[in-house]
């Protein structure tokens, strides 16, 4: 049972009055939509066309990874204004849901298509995400549910928040307040003079000072709430970063310590809830040393859409994350997802499409391929850049500790970081 929501069921005739912009006589199939042509929303299609629905992506670019094998493709570019309301107008005819898999989307667009059609996240929630002032707000104000913290931080806006930083923030990472992502728009400080030097650099934007925390480890975890209220999660995953961006994840059990991963996964179903979420949600924690045998845990940023870290799901689990936004947007029944492999994901990052002296190269698929559980995806991005997403090795076995020995040697293989424990 839905709250304010008709499901859209797949295989069913959408309604007749849709497609009017395009001047179609004939009636279409259930769409649904997806803000953002990337990687996340190619997996989404993927997923949604497996139900039997039609799709449509809107992205300002005609290649890009979700457009290519969606169904339609609206062309428009979230900086312009009226390019983006003239999108907006054909999407919501068009389609019967939508959701995003960008995370800057205009939260004003998502408002705008949610008076004509079912629309999740909602943009009340994206513009949460967006927002790392808001983040931590909300994150502060539920836990005392959620019973979960996050780092000692401070707001910083003006030149008078500026010079009332305590010094015991510090050392501390400054992190723009909105557009970050990949470790991009942060810059660490030791000293108030550092601190000043990269609030300019910084062009002065909206920023939080975070203290540095003794991080032991990263997890994140992955839920889905319906618009009935109903959540399901997946088991909290363990992350690597290098240089800022997710480098392998770590799906299996005791990949972290028990009683942090219940808390992790309670913490988080408590924060979707709080603002009624509707969709997929991933929320990274740290686990920080803080003498204590097993570490705290403290609550780090959100994701309103699926996240790199849940990828395994695709090859470890019988509903995937990509699976649970079709089911939650669409207001179909949530299912419990259940793991059956356990799992290591390492994520395929464009260096390795350069050799060592930068010269171009194709990476060694027939190795990598001939090793047990692994299942590459790759993004079909035209073009490998240094430090750009082009895929993700899934890597699954029957035994945790032939997923590692396989894990080690495709990261080898592929020369890649982010293993060594
Ligand atoms: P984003 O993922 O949007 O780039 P994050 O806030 O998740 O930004 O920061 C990226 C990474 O930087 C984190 O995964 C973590 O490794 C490190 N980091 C961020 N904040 C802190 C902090 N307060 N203390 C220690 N490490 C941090
Ligand atoms: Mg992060």
């Amino acid at each position: 049972m839905t709250f304010g929501m008709k499901p859209v069921f797949p295989g069913t005739i959408s309604h007749e009055g849709r497609a009017a912009t395009l001047g179609e006589a004939v009636k279409r199939p259930a769409t649904l939509g997806v803000m953002g042509g990337g990687q996340l929303g190619r997996m989404f299609v993927h997923a949604a066309q497996r139900l039997g629905y039609n799709t449509c992506v809107l992205d300002a670019d005609l290649q890009s990874p979700a457009g290519l094998v969606s169904h339609d493709h609206i062309q428009a570019d979230y900086n312009d204004v009226q390019g983006l309301a003239i999108g907006l107008t054909k999407m919501a005819d068009m389609c019967d849901a939508v959701t995003t898999e960008f995370e800057n989307v205009p939260a004003a667009a998502l408002a705008q298509l949610a008076l004509s059609l079912p629309v999740a996240p909602s943009a009340a929630c994206v513009a949460i995400a967006q927002n790392r002032i808001e983040e931590k707000a909300h994150f502060t104000a539920c836990s005392s549910v959620s019973g979960v913290n996050v780092a000692p931080y401070a707001v910083i806006e003006t030149a008078t928040q500026l010079q009332a930083i305590p010094a015991n923030l510090l050392p501390g990472i400054l992190k723009t307040a909105r557009m970050g992502y990949d470790g991009k728009g942060q810059v660490r400080v030791k000293t108030l003079a550092d601190l000043a030097t990269a609030w300019a650099d910084l062009h002065s934007v909206p920023c939080v000072l975070e203290m540095l925390m003794p991080l032991k480890a990263e997890c994140s975890v992955i839920v889905a709430r319906g618009w009935d209220g109903s959540v399901v999660s997946f088991a909290p995953q363990r992350n690597v970063h290098v240089d800022g961006i997710l480098a392998v994840t770590h799906a299996y059990p005791l990949n972290m310590p028990a009683a942090q991963s219940l808390r992790a996964q309670s913490a988080t179903e408590s924060i979707a809830h709080h603002i009624k979420y509707v969709g997929v949600l991933c929320v990274e924690f740290f686990i920080v040393d803080d003498g204590s045998e097993h570490g705290g845990l403290i609550v780090n940023e959100m994701a309103p859409r699926p996240h790199n870290s849940g990828h395994y799901t695709m090859d470890a689990c019988d509903v995937s994350q990509f699976d649970l936004q079709v089911h939650s947007m669409a207001g179909l029944p949530l299912p419990q997802p259940r793991q059956h492999s356990p799992a290591i994901m390492l994520n395929l990052l464009g260096d390795m499409w350069f050799g060592a002296q930068g010269q171009p190269r194709t990476p060694d698929w027939q190795a990598v391929l001939s090793l047990p559980g692994t299942h590459l995806h790759l993004y079909g991005k035209q073009g490998a850049r240094p430090g750009r997403k082009m895929g993700h090795l899934n890597i699954t076995g029957a035994d945790v500790d032939g997923v590692k020995a396989t894990a080690r040697q495709a990261a080898h293989i592929l020369g890649l970081p982010g293993l060594d424990e």
